[in-house]
């Protein structure tokens, strides 16, 4: 096992993987930007080294930073967590090349998730069920777009091959304006992401979001676990999420969940990962794979009582998994709610300093973040300060205890969310579960 280990990220995972390290024995390293130098886990790390000014350009993305700072503290490894370098494969390979374990897949496996058309491509080929699309990169002929247009059937959508973070996407709605909006995707993705490469997909009018959690290790095991219902998003960003689906059955979990685990074990898949799928008409079309942990894990690990960052670290240290897929069983209903230092209603970032500070408690509540009590938020990053998440032994009790939890809770001294989830969690169709990742922005009128 590792000695020490660098993490390079901030905010609540930083702290949630100080934790996991805390609790095998391994020493932390805590890289910072000067605005982080308060941070929770800054203040509990082993060691801490200062990589840069505020911008995340200047630290948590300046890789020759990040890995001096592995060097100057005979680090062993070094873990990502989500977002900034994470599902960067060049970060990855200058890390093992560095002569330091990447606590994550292998490089060219994150080359090819963050490929689309390549990401797709390979779960044509490991039988992971697809959007009906061009499956693969559109070429100039445009005979043979429009033919493509008509074989798919309106509306479709054309999406950028190296998009992300929902930018670089384009729905048609006839074929009219098809050739047009093939050379608007192409001309904005080879601007914002310097691919051109677009590709069509049928646009699915009211899906739901569903994600199956897999990990692997490096001796050919692979087990899913389960799935996440994300449905409930604003500008594509997640707001609330849970695990089970609501109405998802076990043989279609099994099915689906097989299926994600076989392909891992194909294309030599190693760590945590997820892929994306839109769900409609009880039919999953994958979308993409995230090769990182995710935002949402948490409400994974209440129901399969896995701990997913620990099994991260034991995988990069070459350990086989801890548990086989026959000792995973899906047990109660989690949800998460991802709480941000905005404006309820206007979304408008609030960063500032916490004047009161007190979190909520109690059976099956879990609250993963970073502030506390004087804790300043910074301007320069994410809005999001942390996520409540609650179990129950039914959806009905989970829920229940997110209400009590987010009225016991008190942040003062900034403007958050937490006004929102609490009409979510009293919105009646929430209630009945099972809403598509339109819902949300239709209730607040933004549809
Ligand atoms: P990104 O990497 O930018 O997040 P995704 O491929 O995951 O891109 O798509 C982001 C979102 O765009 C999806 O969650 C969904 O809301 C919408 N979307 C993408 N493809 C389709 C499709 N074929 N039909 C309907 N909506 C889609």
């Amino acid at each position: 096992m590792f000695e020490k280990i660098v993490i390079a990220n901030r905010g609540e995972i930083a702290l949630r993987i100080l934790r996991a390290c805390k609790e095998m024995g391994i020493k932390t390293v805590a890289v910072h930007s000067e605005a982080d130098k308060d941070l929770k886990h800054v203040l509990l790390a082993d060691e801490t080294v200062c990589i840069g000014p505020n911008s995340s350009l200047e630290s948590y993305l300046n890789i020759p930073a990040i890995i001096s700072a592995a060097e100057l503290t005979d680090s062993q490894a070094i873990h990502p967590g989500y977002g900034f370098l994470s599902e960067n494969a060049d970060f990855a390979e200058r890390v093992e090349k560095s002569g330091f374990v990447f606590i994550g897949p292998r490089p060219e496996s994150i080359r090819i998730m963050g490929d689309k058309v390549a990401a797709i491509e390979s779960m044509i080929a490991s039988n992971v069920p697809t959007v009906p699309g061009s499956n693969g990169p559109l070429t100039d002929d445009a005979e043979r777009n429009l033919k493509l247009g008509r074989e798919i059937g309106y509306p479709v959508i054309i999406k950028a091959s190296g998009g992300g973070g929902g930018r670089g996407m384009r729905v048609v709605r006839s074929e009219s304006n098809l050739l047009n909006a093939i050379s608007l995707t192409k001309a904005e993705a080879g601007a914002a992401f310097n691919n051109d490469t677009v590709y069509m997909e049928k646009y699915l009018e009211n899906p739901r979001h569903i994600e199956i959690q897999v990990i692997a290790d490096e001796h050919g095991n692979a087990v899913h676990l389960a799935e996440r219902d994300c449905s409930m998003q604003r500008r594509h960003q997640k707001v609330v999420e849970e695990a089970p689906g609501p109405g998802i059955s076990n043989e279609i979990r099994a099915e689906i969940g097989q299926r994600c685990a076989d392909a891992c074990v194909t294309f030599g898949y190693r760590g945590a990962g997820t892929f994306e799928f839109l769900f409609e008409n009880d039919e999953f079309y994958f979308i993409e794979m995230n090769t990182r942990l995710q935002v949402e894990h948490p409400v994974t690990e209440y129901i399969t009582g896995v701990d997913l960052v620990r099994e991260q670290i034991r995988i990069a240290a070459g350990l086989p998994l801890s548990f086989k897929q026959s000792d995973i069983h899906v047990n109660g209903h989690s949800i998460e709610c991802r709480i941000n230092a905005e404006n309820a209603k206007t979304f408008m970032p609030s960063p500032g300093k916490i004047t009161y500070y007190h979190p909520p408690g109690g059976p099956g509540v879990r609250v993963d973040s970073h502030i506390y009590n004087g804790y300043t938020v910074p301007p320069y990053y994410d809005s999001m300060i942390g996520k409540v998440i609650t179990y129950g032994a039914t959806r009905e009790i989970a829920i229940a205890r997110m209400k009590t939890a987010l009225n016991e809770m008190v942040i003062e001294g900034i403007q958050t969310n937490i006004p929102l989830h609490l009409e979510i969690l009293e919105d009646t169709n929430f209630a009945i579960g099972g809403t598509n990742i339109h819902y949300l922005e239709k209730k607040l009128g933004l549809q």
